[in-house]
C-alpha cells in the first residue's frame, strides 16, 4: 500500500525529456490542486462548514485522482487537454458569476494562467487553440451577460476588442516562448544524442584498441617463445649431429625433444621398405628415457592413410584433440603426429602428446614438430649414409685382411705341408730306422709348426672380433713363475741364463690371466728364441709411477731401425730364416699388442742390431680391494 501511494506521489518517468518536463509539471499541479480540494473538503466535512458545493468538491477530488492515474499510464497529452479544459470551464464559471474581461483582474488573470497552462501542457498548437476559445468564451460571456453599470454598448464592445488583443498577444508570447523552450530542447537533446554516440563509438574504438593491444602483445611474447624454442631446436639438431648412428640419432632425439624442446612424451616408429610393418619403436619413459623395442607390428592401416594424406597438408601433422593415449588406460589427451619420409619414401612417423604431464595443448608445438621432423629426416638420411660408407670401408678392410690372410697362410701352410709330404715320401724310401726316425722327427716338428699356425691365426681372429675381454685383479708376479719354468729345457739346450727379478710389492694387475700368460710367455720365447746359444734372458716386473712395468730383455740378434715399425705387425717377420727356423708363426707379436690394447696397456720396443732387444709393457693396476685369493685364481 505505501509502496503504491509513492509510486503515486511520484512523477511518472517518460524516455523524452520534453514530455518528462510536461508530465512532472502536470504531476505537481494535480498534486497540489488535489491536496488543497482534500484538505478544503476535510475541513468542510470536519468542522461541519455549511457548503452548498460539497458534492462538486467531491466529483472534483474524483476527477484529479483519475487524472492522476492516467498520467501514470502515460496518457501526458489527454490529461494535459482534460486539465486546460476544465481550469478554462471554471475560469468560465467564475466569470459568468463575477464578470469578465480585463474589467476585471480575476477573470483576465485567470484566462492568462489558462492561457500559459495550455500553452505548457499543450505546446504552442494548445496556445492557439485555447487562445480562440478564450477569446470565443469572452465573445460569447459579453453578449449573454448584461452591460455593467456605465458602460456604453460601444465602449463594450471596445473593452472585448481589447480583451481580445491582449488575450492574443498573451497567447502568441506564450505560444512561442514554449515553441522556442521545446525547440532548444530539442536541440539540446538531438546533440546530447549526438554526444552520446560519439562517446559510444568513441568508447568502442577503445576498447578496440585495447583488444589489438592485447592481441599484439599475445602475439609478441607468443613470437618471443617460439623464437626461443627455434633456437633450443638448433641448438638440438647440432648435439644430433654429432651422433654416429642413426639408432643413436633416434633415441636422442626423443629424450632431446622431452627436456629441451618442451613435448611431453615422445615417441617414434621406423617400418619396413614396404611399408606394411613396424620394425622399430622407441618411446619416451615418465623420466624422459628412451626405451627401444625391435618387435614387429602392422600399422594401423587408418593412421597410414592419415599419414599419407593429412588433414592440414601445408604443416603435414597429424592433430588429435581428444584420444586414448594408453591402450587399457582411461588416460586421455591431444597427440600430435607427422610422417618421416626419405628417398625411398614413408621410413616412419614421430609423435608427441600429453600422457604424463597432461600439458595443455600448445599450438605453437604443431610448428616446433614440423621443424623437428624436417631435422630428424635430414640427420637420419646423412648417418644413414655415413654409416652405410663405415660399414663399406670396415667389410673392404676385412676383405682386405682375408686377402692378406690367405696369402700368408697359403705361404706357410704351404711350406710345412711340403716338407711332410716331402718326409713321408722319404720315410717310405728308407730301410735304415735312425734316417726313419730322422724323418718321423721332422714330420712331427712341421706338425707342431701347422697346429700353432692354426692355433695363432684362431686366437688373433678370435681377439680381432672381440672388443673387451673380462679383467679381474692379477697377480703378474704369481704367472711368471710357472712360464719361465715350462722355458728351463729350452734355456738349458741353448745354455742361456734365463733371470728373474721381480719386485715383490707391485700391486696387482687389473687383467686378464690367460692374456697376461699369452703376453708374458710369447715375449720371453721371442727372446729365447732369437738369443744365440750361451745368451743371457732377464724377466723384470717393477712399479713405474701409477703402472706395473714388465720387462723381457736379451742379448740377442736384436732388430734392425728399418724393422722395428712393423714387427707388431701381423705375419712380419724380421728375420725371416730363424723365425722359420724357431717355428715362428709371425702373428706372436700381432697377438701380444693386441692384449697389451685390451688391457689399456702400452708396449714399446728398443733394440740394437747384434746387442740384444728390450720389450716393456706397463699395465694398469687394479684400484679395488686385492683379495688375497685372487693371487691364486688362475
Ligand atoms: P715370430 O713367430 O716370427 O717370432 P713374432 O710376431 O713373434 O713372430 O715376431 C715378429 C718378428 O719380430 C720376428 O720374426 C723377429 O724377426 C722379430 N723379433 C721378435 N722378437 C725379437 C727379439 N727378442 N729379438 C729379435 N727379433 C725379434
Amino acid at each position: 500500500m505505501s509502496s503504491y501511494l509513492r509510486a503515486w506521489l511520484r512523477p511518472p518517468v517518460l524516455a523524452h525529456d520534453e514530455e518528462q518536463l510536461v508530465a512532472r509539471l502536470l504531476h505537481y499541479i494535480l498534486l497540489l490542486t488535489f491536496t488543497a480540494n482534500l484538505i478544503y473538503t476535510a475541513s468542510v466535512v470536519v468542522f461541519g462548514l455549511s457548503s452548498d458545493l460539497l458534492w462538486v468538491n467531491g466529483v472534483v477530488l474524483v476527477g484529479i485522482g483519475v487524472l492522476i492515474g492516467m498520467l501514470h499510464q502515460h496518457y501526458v497529452r489527454g490529461v494535459g487537454w482534460i486539465f486546460s479544459i476544465l481550469l478554462l470551464l471554471m475560469v468560465l464559471a467564475a466569470g459568468f458569476d463575477n464578470g469578465v474581461g480585463l474589467t476585471d483582474l480575476n477573470y483576465g488573470v485567470s484566462i492568462v494562467l489558462v492561457l500559459v497552462v495550455a500553452s505548457v501542457v499543450l505546446g504552442w498548437w494548445g496556445a492557439i487553440i485555447f487562445t480562440l476559445l478564450v477569446i470565443a468564451c469572452s465573445i460569447v460571456l459579453y453578449m449573454v451577460l448584461p452591460l455593467p453599470a456605465g458602460f456604453t454598448l460601444e465602449t463594450v464592445r471596445l473593452t472585448l476588442l481589447l480583451d481580445c488583443v491582449i488575450f492574443t498577444i498573451v497567447g502568441f508570447f506564450t505560444g512561442y516562448s514554449v515553441y522556442s523552450l521545446s525547440n532548444a530542447l530539442s536541440r539540446a537533446q538531438v546533440s546530447e544524442h549526438g554526444l552520446a554516440k560519439n562517446n559510444a563509438q568513441l568508447l568502442a574504438e577503445i576498447a578496440e584498441r585495447e583488444r589489438v593491444a592485447h592481441a599484439l602483445r599475445v602475439t609478441e611474447e607468443q613470437h618471443k617463445q617460439l623464437h626461443k624454442r627455434l633456437r633450443v631446436l638448433n641448438s638440438v639438431s647440432n648435439e644430433l649431429d654429432k651422433l654416429a648412428t642413426t639408432d643413436a640419432l633416434c633415441s636422442k632425439a626423443l629424450e632431446l625433444g622431452h627436456e629441451r624442446l618442451g613435448f611431453d612424451r615422445m615417441s617414434l616408429y621406423l617400418v619396413d621398405d614396404n611399408v606394411t610393418t613396424i620394425t622399430t619403436t622407441f618411446v619416451t619413459d615418465r623420466a624422459g628415457q628412451c626405451v627401444v623395442k625391435r618387435d614387429q607390428q602392422a600399422i594401423p592401416p587408418d593412421l597410414l592413410a592419415r599419414l599419407k594424406q593429412p588433414e592440414q597438408p601445408q604443416t603435414g601433422v597429424l592433430v588429435d584433440d581428444d584420444i586414448l593415449l594408453q591402450e587399457g588406460e582411461p588416460q586421455r589427451g591431444w597427440k600430435l603426429t607427422s610422417a618421416l619420409y626419405d628417398d625411398k619414401g614413408l621410413m616412419g612417423w614421430i609423435c608427441a602428446d600429453n600422457l604424463y604431464g597432461q600439458q595443455p595443448f600448445n599450438p605453437q608445438d604443431i610448428e616446433i614438430l614440423q621443424l623437428y621432423r624436417i631435422t630428424l629426416e635430414h640427420l637420419y638420411s646423412q648417418k644413414w649414409a655415413e654409416q652405410a660408407l663405415v660399414e663399406m670401408v670396415v667389410k673392404k678392410e676385412r676383405v682386405e685382411l682375408i686377402n692378406e690372410l690367405v696369402s700368408n697362410l697359403s705361404h706357410d701352410l704351404r711350406t710345412p705341408l711340403s716338407i711332410i709330404n716331402n718326409s713321408l715320401y722319404l720315410l717310405q724310401k728308407f730301410d735304415d730306422p735312425q734316417r726313419q726316425r730322422e724323418k718321423a722327427k721332422v714330420i712331427e716338428d712341421q706338425s707342431r709348426r701347422l697346429e700353432r699356425l692354426i692355433n695363432d691365426v684362431l686366437m688373433m681372429s678370435k681377439l680381432e672380433q672381440q672388443d673387451t675381454i673380462t679383467m679381474r685383479p692379477v697377480r703378474l708376479n704369481d704367472l711368471i713363475t710357472p712360464i719361465k719354468e715350462g722355458f728351463a729345457g729350452t734355456c738349458e739346450t741353448k745354455q742361456q741364463t734365463l733371470t728373474l727379478s721381480l719386485e715383490t710389492s707391485i700391486p696387482f694387475v687389473l687383467g686378464n690371466h690367460d692374456g697376461l700368460e699369452r703376453i708374458v710367455s710369447n715375449l720371453l720365447e721371442n727372446a729365447i728364441n732369437y738369443t744365440p746359444d750361451k745368451g743371457s734372458v732377464t724377466l723384470r716386473t717393477y712399479k713405474d709411477g701409477v703402472f706395473v712395468m714388465l720387462e723381457v730383455t736379451d742379448t740377442g740378434i736384436g732388430i734392425s731401425e728399418a724393422d722395428l715399425p712393423n714387427i707388431f705387425d701381423r705375419f712380419y717377420r724380421a728375420d725371416r730364416a730363424r723365425s722359420l727356423k724357431s717355428g715362428g708363426t709371425g702373428l706372436g707379436l700381432a697377438i701380444t699388442k693386441r692384449l697389451v690394447d685390451m688391457h689399456k696397456g702400452k708396449i714399446e720396443v728398443t733394440s740394437k742390431v747384434g746387442e740384444g732387444t728390450t720389450f716393456k709393457v706397463s699395465f694398469v693396476p687394479s684400484f679395488a680391494p686385492q683379495p688375497a685369493e685372487a693371487a691364486s685364481t688362475p
